[in-house]
C-alpha cells in the first residue's frame, strides 16, 4: 500500500466522459483521457485492505460481486500509484487478455464491492484499468507474442466474442493451433456489432484481433457453423471445438402491430448502424435511422441505452424508454448491503444524454405496451401503453394493469431491445448438444464440457446473456479445460 493516508486526502475522480451536447454530435468514444498524475492519486486511494473484496467475482444476490475474472486490484493500484505502469500492466493481463475492452465496456462489480465503498465513494478502478492498457498501447509494450513451440494439437473456435477469443488467445498462448470461425464479416461478436461505437470504437477491436493474427491465430470470417461447414466436419477437423455462439434469440414482444413497419429489434438498428460507420455510409438516411422520428424504446437495460445513444445521435424528433419495473432507489436498500452490487438509481450515457438534449430522463418506469397503432399504410404512427403495477399472485409478482391508465404515445420507430432468449439451435440440434432449462448450452461452469467429447461451450452461449467480463473468464477457464483434455495437464490458469 503506497499511501496509507490516499484515500482521506485525494477525492474519487474517474476518468471524465466529454460534455454530452458534444458527444452526440459525432460517434467518437464518450470518455476523455486522464493524465498520469490523476491516476496516481487513484490509486493512492486504494488502502490495500485486509480483506479485498474488489477482486472475488463471487455471485451474491445473483449478481456479480467483485471482479469475475479476479483481476489483481490491490497490487495493480499500488503500482500504478508508484508510476511502475510496465509492471501493472503486466500484472493486469496476468488475469485479463482484453483490458482495453473491459476498461471501457465493464459495469465494474469491482467497483460495488470496494471496502472503501462502505465509508466513502469506492476506488475508480475501472478508469485505473483503462489508462493501464492504454499507456501499454500507447508506449508499445502491447506486442505479438507468438509461442515458441507448437504443438500438433487443433482447435476449432467458433464464435469471435469476447468468450472466443479469450479462448483462442489462451489456447494459442500454449502452443495449439486456433481456427477461429466467424459468420459475420468482421470478428470480435458483439464487441463489434452491439456495443456501440461511443462506447467502444471498433479499431480498439480491430487493434486487439491484429495482434492475435501476428500471434498465429488463424481467423475466418463469413463463415457460419452448420451452414457453410457442417458442425460435426469440425468434429473430424480439430481435436476439439469449443463453441462461443453467444445467446442472439432477441425476445420478441407479439402484440397487436407488431409486424407495422418502424417496429424492429434492438440489434437491427444497432448492428446496421455500425456496419454503416465502418462503411463510411451516412447511417441518419438508412430507412430503420431515427432522425426525425418520435422514438420508443422498448426496455430499459444495455442494449435500450445504446437505442437511445444511437437515436440521439441520429437526431431523433423524441425519445422515450419504458421500464416495466420500478424506479430503483437513489441509495442502496437494506435489502441490497455492501458488497452486493448496488441496484441504485443511475443515468447511463444515454439517458444523460437524452436529459440535456430533451430537459429529463427518458425512462418511464412501470410502464408497459398494450400494442402499437398503425396509419392507413402499415406505418407505425403510436404505441399504446398503461401504468402496471407488481402485485403478489401465489408467491410471485406479477404485472398489473392500472385501470384507467392507457394512453397513447406519439411513435414512428419501436425498438425492442427486452432482452434476449439464449443460443440459437442449429449447431446444438445438428449435433445433439444437450440444453439447460433455459435452453443454453448445458456444460457445467467450471468444466465446459458439453455432453460431446471433445466439445465445449462459453460465454453468453452457455450461461445466456451477460456481461463482457463473464464472457473473457468463461473462455479463459474453457481454454484450461480444454488443454487438459488435449494433454493430459494444463498450466493455463
Ligand atoms: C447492445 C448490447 C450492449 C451491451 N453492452 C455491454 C456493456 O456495455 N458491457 C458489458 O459487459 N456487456 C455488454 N453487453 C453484453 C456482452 O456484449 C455479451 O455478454 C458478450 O459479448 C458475450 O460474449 P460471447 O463471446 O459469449 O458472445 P457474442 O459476443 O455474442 O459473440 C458470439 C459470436 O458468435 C457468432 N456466431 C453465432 N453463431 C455462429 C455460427 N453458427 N457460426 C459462426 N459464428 C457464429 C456471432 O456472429 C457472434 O459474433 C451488451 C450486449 C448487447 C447486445
Ligand atoms: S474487469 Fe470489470 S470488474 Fe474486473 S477490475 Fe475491470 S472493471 Fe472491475
Amino acid at each position: 500500500m503506497g499511501k496509507p493516508t490516499g484515500f482521506l486526502e485525494y477525492e474519487r475522480r474517474p476518468i471524465p466522459d466529454r460534455p454530452p451536447l458534444d458527444r452526440v454530435k459525432d460517434w467518437d468514444e464518450i470518455h476523455e483521457h486522464h493524465d498520469e498524475g490523476k491516476i496516481q492519486t487513484q490509486g493512492a486511494r486504494c488502502m490495500d485492505c485486509g480483506t479485498p473484496y474488489c477482486h472475488t467475482g463471487m455471485l451474491l444476490g445473483n449478481m456479480a460481486s467483485g471482479c469475475p475474472i479476479n483481476n489483481l486490484i490491490p497490487e495493480w493500484n499500488d503500482l500504478a500509484y508508484q508510476g511502475r505502469w510496465r509492471e501493472a500492466l503486466d500484472r493486469l493481463h496476468k488475469t485479463n487478455n482484453f483490458p482495453e475492452f473491459t476498461g471501457r465496456v465493464c459495469p465494474a462489480p469491482c467497483e460495488g464491492s470496494c471496502v472503501l465503498g462502505v465509508i466513502e465513494p469506492p476506488v475508480t478502478i475501472k478508469s485505473i484499468e483503462c489508462a493501464l492498457i492504454d499507456k501499454g498501447f500507447e508506449e508499445g509494450w502491447v506486442t505479438p507474442q507468438p509461442p515458441a513451440v507448437r504443438t500438433s494439437k487443433k482447435v476449432a473456435v467458433v464464435g469471435s466474442g469476447p468468450a472466443g477469443l479469450a479462448a483462442a488467445d489462451q489456447l494459442n498462448k500454449v502452443g495449439h493451433s486456433i481456427t477461429v470461425f466467424e459468420r459475420a464479416d468482421r470478428i470480435g461478436g458483439l464487441l463489434m456489432y452491439g456495443i456501440p461505437n461511443m462506447k467502444l470504437e471498433k479499431n480498439i477491436v480491430q487493434r486487439r484481433v491484429d495482434l492475435m493474427k501476428a500471434e498465429g491465430i488463424e481467423f475466418k470470417t463469413g463463415i457460419e457453423i452448420g451452414k457453410e461447414i457442417p458442425a460435426k466436419q469440425l468434429l473430424d477437423d480439430f481435436d476439439a471445438v469449443i463453441l462461443c455462439c453467444g445467446a442472439t434469440k432477441p425476445r420478441d414482444l407479439p402484440i397487436d402491430g407488431r409486424d407495422l413497419n418502424g417496429v424492429h429489434f434492438a440489434m437491427e438498428l444497432l448492428t446496421r448502424n455500425t456496419q454503416g460507420l465502418l462503411e463510411a455510409k451516412d447511417v441518419t438516411s438508412f430507412d430503420i435511422a431515427a432522425k426525425g422520428k418520435d422514438v420508443v424504446v422498448i426496455g430499459g437495460g444495455d442494449t435500450g441505452t445504446d437505442c437511445v445513444g444511437t437515436s440521439l445521435r441520429h437526431v431523433c424528433k423524441s425519445i422515450t424508454q419504458l421500464e416495466i419495473m420500478p424506479k430503483p432507489p437513489l441509495e442502496r436498500a437494506p435489502s441490497n448491503p455492501w458488497p452486493e452490487w448496488p441496484k441504485v438509481y443511475e443515468l447511463d450515457y444515454g439517458q444523460e444524454e437524452a436529459r440535456e438534449v430533451f430537459g429529463s430522463d427518458p425512462r418511464k418506469y412501470l410502464t408497459s405496451t398494450k400494442r402499437f397503432i398503425g396509419d392507413e399504410n402499415g406505418n407505425l404512427k403510436a404505441l399504446a401503453i398503461n401504468e402496471i403495477e407488481w402485485k403478489e399472485d401465489n408467491g410471485q409478482y406479477i404485472p398489473k394493469e392500472v385501470p384507467g391508465s392507457e394512453r397513447e404515445i406519439p411513435a414512428q420507430l419501436a425498438l425492442l431491445a427486452m432482452g434476449f432468449l439464449g443460443p440459437e439451435d442449429s449447431i446444438a440440434n445438428e449435433l445433439g448438444l444437450e440444453r439447460d432449462a433455459r435452453s443454453n448450452i448445458q456444460a457445467e461452469y467450471g468444466k465446459f464440457t458439453t455432453n460431446i467429447e471433445g466439445v465445449f461451450s462459453a460465454g453468453d452461449m452457455r450461461r445466456g446473456q451477460s456481461l463482457v467480463v463473464w464472457a473473457i473468464n468463461e473462455g479463459r477457464a474453457a481454454a484450461r479445460e480444454c488443454d487438459h483434455y488435449l494433454m493430459g495437464v494444463s498450466k493455463l490458469p
